[in-house]
């Protein structure tokens, strides 16, 4: 546990000039928090004048002076708020424009591997957290660090014996917890932390599961992990209750009873008659110290928000630490779409094997090629170095005889069209969707597109047709249906080069002749990478290379795979089983 990073140091770099008006923020809080003190002097004031029972008249204006001083002091606190709620909303403002402008600088893949629902956590809630603690925390806590000086200064000024008397249980309060603080506490709060962090994690994996644990009618006690991380928290947080129990009783037990030690006092300073004077203090004193037990028990709970941040700012960084695309600073343009592959290796960030080894083929302009094989063989990982998700960690890749690394990235984006499996759609309208291709592409344009993707049946029976939003009520679309809308975004892009990553796999039924025929009807004239499980969409396809562990172990057509009597032969026949046995099923 990083309890030890100061925030303010990780925010440095995001202050950008605010940094004088955060601290002119906490100078105000504290300065009020001392200001708040000074109507108990006044209170004094007023006691004493009534146990002597002279000058009563002058009694109001002292209390509207303390009323004034309260005032003042509030709204110091006020100002104090407010320059460091400015101070705050600049820094999350730096901190989002940063993380904005550095996240459109990323590889693509990126966002599958960070997941892009994480990163968005990151932009919105981090930079919140950020915001909390600079505009309330930061406050709090120099309104925490000026008052004890404050409440000694009213303690001690006054007579100090009754003051250091009242300090005493305080004292004693704080010896009871002293063994539970310092490095056995920041043990126990890191076992908390990544106790926490397991079971969100098995958590979200038991979410996951849930669709196959329902079918195979298991229960939640299947998920070994899940319940083991909870068994785990649960047997921590006991035994760190316990073992806390007895110190905060004796604690809290403790920092309540400064009226004993009062009252002991009354009895010892009062024995031989009671002086006005020594009443008035005592009075005082009643009056003042909860304040001191208040402020003390604020103290032992805090420290906690200040993990909370530093975590939060660690998460902005990470993404900011996260390398850019390299720009090679020459921008050459392809002339034509041929694609090859020249021995690439490629290895995930933090993975312990080679996604990719050595891997070469090439694919002519115009060509239908497909990559089939096993899962985990590199299908996919292939189609995403050509777009550029990632970048070969050995080898290179070119289109047109042009190193892709070599190629204005905007211009590569307008070489490649990509659908993915599970393409999303934007909750806006269907013709804002498909127009994200092409952002000033006109009605007629986008009509055309859904035509050719053969969306017609699904804009009919929508009720606002190209202009129905997505995600409303009542528009539901099948994952087919989206696809085919996915596909009409392709085909008003109207890229050269095509690559489908099992883009019919979640088609229905009833939806799959139509996606394939769009998908047929998008690959005229184009140079297309299909990526497939389902063999049969792949056998007219001009080459099909057989990708396995990352490398290429069989090239040819249909018709040359299945005589050479290899791989794909022998899954081909794999795959017409089990065709069959449905059929015959
Ligand atoms: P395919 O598409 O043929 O099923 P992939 O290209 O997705 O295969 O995966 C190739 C290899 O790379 C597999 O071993 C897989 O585990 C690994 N891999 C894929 N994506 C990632 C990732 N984001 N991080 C680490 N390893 C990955
Ligand atoms: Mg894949």
């Amino acid at each position: 546990m990083k309890v030890k990073v100061n925030p303010l140091k990780l925010l440095a770099t995001y202050m950008d000039g605010y940094d004088n008006l955060i601290l002119l923020g906490r100078i105000l809080a504290a300065v009020s928090a001392l200001l708040a003190m000074v109507p108990y002097y006044e209170i004094w004031k007023i006691l004493r004048l009534a146990i002597a029972g002279e000058n009563l008249d002058t009694i109001p204006t002292i209390g509207w002076t303390a009323v004034g001083i309260m005032l003042g002091s509030m709204l110091m606190y006020v100002m104090a708020l407010m320059c460091t709620h400015i101070g705050a909303f600049h820094i999350q403002a730096v901190m989002r424009t940063r993380l904005m402008e550095h996240i459109l600088t990323l590889p693509l893949g990126v966002f599958d591997e960070e997941g892009s629902g994480k990163i968005r956590r990151v932009v919105n809630d981090s930079t919140a957290a950020t915001e909390t603690y600079v505009a309330h925390i930061l406050p709090d806590k120099a309104v925490a660090a000026a008052t004890p000086i404050g409440l000694a200064v009213l303690m001690l000024a006054f007579d100090w014996k009754i003051g250091l008397l009242s300090m005493v249980p305080i004292i004693i309060g704080f010896c009871f917890i002293a063994g539970m603080m310092g490095p056995k506490m920041q043990e126990s709060m890191k076992y908390y932390q990544n106790a926490m962090e397991a079971i969100s994690n098995e958590g979200v994996e038991y979410v996951r599961g849930i669709p196959v644990v329902k079918t195979f009618g298991q229960t939640v006690h299947s998920f070994k992990r899940f319940g083991a991380a909870i068994d785990d928290f649960t047997g921590w947080a006991t035994n760190y209750t316990t073992k806390m129990t007895a110190p905060m009783v004796r604690f809290m037990t403790a920092i309540n009873a400064v009226f004993v030690a009062l009252i002991a006092g009354a009895y010892f300073w009062g024995r031989n008659g009671v002086s006005p004077e020594l009443v008035l203090n005592m009075m005082y004193y009643i009056i003042i110290t909860p304040l001191l037990t208040v402020a003390m028990t604020k103290l032992a709970y805090s420290g906690e928000q200040e993990m909370t941040v530093v975590d939060a700012i660690e998460r902005v960084n990470h993404i900011l630490d996260m390398e850019p695309l390299a720009d090679a600073g020459t921008k050459a343009m392809p002339t034509n779409h041929d694609i090859a592959i020249h021995q690439v290796t490629y290895r995930y960030p933090n993975a312990k094997k080679n996604a990719l080894s050595n891997l070469s083929l090439e694919i002519p302009e115009g060509a239908h090629v497909a990559f089939v094989g096993p899962s985990g063989g590199g299908k996919s990982t292939t189609a995403q170095l050509i777009a550029r998700f990632f970048d070969v960690t050995e080898g290179s890749i070119t289109i047109g005889g042009v190193d892709i690394r070599d190629i204005r990235e905007s211009e590569l984006m307008e070489q490649i069209s990509f659908v993915f499996q599970d393409s999303r759609l934007l909750k806006r309208s269907i013709a804002d969707n498909v127009r994200l291709a092409k952002p000033d592409a006109s009605d007629e344009e986008v009509m055309e597109a859904l035509k050719k993707a053969q969306c017609m049946d699904i804009i009919e029976k929508l009720p606002e047709g190209i202009h129905t939003q997505i995600g409303a009520k009542g528009t539901y679309l099948s994952g087919g249906e989206q696809q085919r809308i996915t596909i009409a975004r392709a085909f008003l892009k109207n890229a050269p080069i095509i690559i489908l990553d099992e883009a019919t796999a979640f088609a229905d039924p009833d939806n799959e002749a139509s996606v394939q025929r769009a998908f047929e009807e998008l690959a005229k004239d184009k140079t297309v990478i299909m990526i497939a499980h389902r063999l049969s969409t792949v056998e007219n396809s001009d080459c099909i290379y057989v990708l396995e562990q990352g490398t290429c172990v069989e090239a040819g057509t249909h018709e040359e795979l299945m005589t050479a009597q290899g791989r794909y032969c022998s899954m081909y026949e794999e795959y017409q089983k089990s065709v069959q046995w449905k059929v015959g099923a």
